[in-house]
């Protein structure tokens, strides 16, 4: 029978109905239990229920849950505005709060533009971004993405943006050192931004380790350092997309700290508010934001942003990151993981990479670990397993994609919260599923 409701979201499969969650775990409406291994979209980095949050919430609800930013500040956006900034890298000490990921992006780019423009630099307007990248859905973010499923029906509605490779250095087959493959793909960008015309080109914006697009992806540390001085060299701005990979995700607080590396804008969200509230944040240089208020204000804005009770959320959910040290704890647990996972190669040869920082880690499956030819599309391996998965109790997140190949990896990224324990018992309901998988496939 079809289901039919009002509701819709990207298909007609039906899903169970989520009752609660409690810590890592989520439970339906018929009493099974999940464990949330990707911490939903990799946004309830502090678990779920957790009560400094919630009590924050009710306090702030029983004050005011919107006050219109055009006519009154109000204290928890004020407060969170404050911390953020503290743990930020030097100079980028100005917030601007949005609603989600695709938002923080959109302010990213308008407020490079906005910022050139107060420069004189009216011809700058080219964002150059990676293939394959996620940056979000609204058509200015959706530009900046490279995933051809979702941004090719609507080509002819958006003015798409310049691509450089992503650093795919784990299909390489040449015989660079890791060091080399780093400045090998940052090149890519310097000849980007050479053949565009580096006058036109505003801003170069990444996400530091990927998310969903190329699975936790992480460049050699040389790339990001390069990075940093081809868009000195040439004027231009770098945004660090830090939606999935901030807020302790990948055991820094942003991802930037793990290379020092100061980025002109960040784009916040996801673990932000740790799914308490619809939340993200655009933090901005001083100088820059100082120009464009200079220049008669930031031509941009969202009627929700920085709402008191999001913003009173996000103040809870910091605090509650720093006083468990939720970052140290990404990091440790990350290291454990990372390592489970990776010995998950010794007993299961169509696993051909694990990869990751602290909590955001992914492997993906190969049918030849030496050529690293991904498994046949028919297989629909990257359906077949998270389903699997998801009949034993675990939650974990797959995409298919890869460069100009396409490849099933799948992301296992447990809220920040998680202990030892609960890893083992992430791993064993993986390694079943896996051995479920094989049985079925043949592999
Ligand atoms: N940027 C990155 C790196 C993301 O991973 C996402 C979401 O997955 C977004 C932007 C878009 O965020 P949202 O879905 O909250 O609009």
């Amino acid at each position: 029978m079809t289901v039919m409701s009002h509701l819709f979201y990207q298909s007609r499969q039906p899903r169970p109905t989520l009752d609660y969650g409690k810590g890592i775990y989520l439970y339906d409406t018929d009493g099974k239990r999940y464990i949330d291994g990707s911490s939903g979209a990799m946004v309830s980095n502090i678990g779920h229920s957790n009560p400094r949050v919630l009590d924050a919430m009710k306090a702030q609800m029983d004050k005011a849950t919107f006050g219109y930013r055009l006519h009154f500040q109000t204290e928890p956006s004020e407060r969170l505005a404050a911390k953020t900034a503290a743990l930020m890298p030097k100079g980028l000490d100005r917030v601007f709060f949005v609603s989600g990921g695709s938002e923080a992006v959109e302010s990213a780019i308008k407020m490079a533009r906005q910022y050139a423009l107060t420069q004189g630099q009216d011809s700058r307007w080219k964002v150059i971004s990676r293939h394959p990248s996620y940056h979000g859905s609204t058509l200015g973010a959706l530009a900046l993405t490279g995933y051809d499923p979702l941004t090719k029906p609507f080509a002819p509605m958006m003015r798409e943006m310049p691509k450089i490779a992503a650093p795919t250095c784990y299909l390489d087959t040449d015989n660079l050192d890791d060091d080399q493959r780093g400045l090998k793909y940052a090149e890519m960008l310097r000849e980007e931004i050479i053949a565009q015309g580096p006058e036109s080109v505003l801003a170069f914006i990444m996400e530091p380790v990927g998310g969903a697009s190329t699975g936790a992806l992480v460049a050699p540390d040389s790339y990001y350092a390069r990075i940093r001085e081809i868009c000195d060299e040439f004027g231009i701005l770098l945004i660090y997309d830090e939606v999935m990979t901030g807020a302790g995700r990948t055991g820094k607080f942003i991802a930037a700290e793990h290379w020092g590396i100061t980025p002109d804008i960040i784009a916040l969200s996801k673990g932000f508010a740790a799914g308490y509230a619809p939340l993200g944040a655009m933090v901005a240089r001083g100088d820059m934001v100082e120009a464009v208020l200079d220049a008669g204000g930031f031509l941009h804005g969202y009627t929700y942003a920085g709402n008191p009770l999001a913003c009173a959320a996000g103040c809870a959910v910091l605090d509650e990151i720093a006083s468990q040290d939720l970052v140290g704890n990404s990091a440790a647990m990350g290291d454990l993981l990372k390592a489970r996972l990776t010995g998950l190669m010794d007993r299961f040869p169509f696993i051909g990479d694990v990869r990751g920082l602290g909590l955001l880690l992914a492997f993906e499956l190969v049918s030849d670990r030496k050529t690293m030819a991904p498994l046949p599309k028919e297989l629909n391996a990257y359906n077949r397993l998270v389903d699997l998965a998801y009949e034993r109790g675990l939650i974990i997140y797959s995409r298919r994609t890869r460069g100009g190949l396409e490849g099933d990896h799948f992301l296992v990224a447990p809220p920040l919260i998680v202990t030892e324990a609960q890893i083992d018992e992430i791993m064993a309901t993986l390694t079943d599923s896996l051995e479920a998988m094989a049985r079925e496939m043949n592999l």
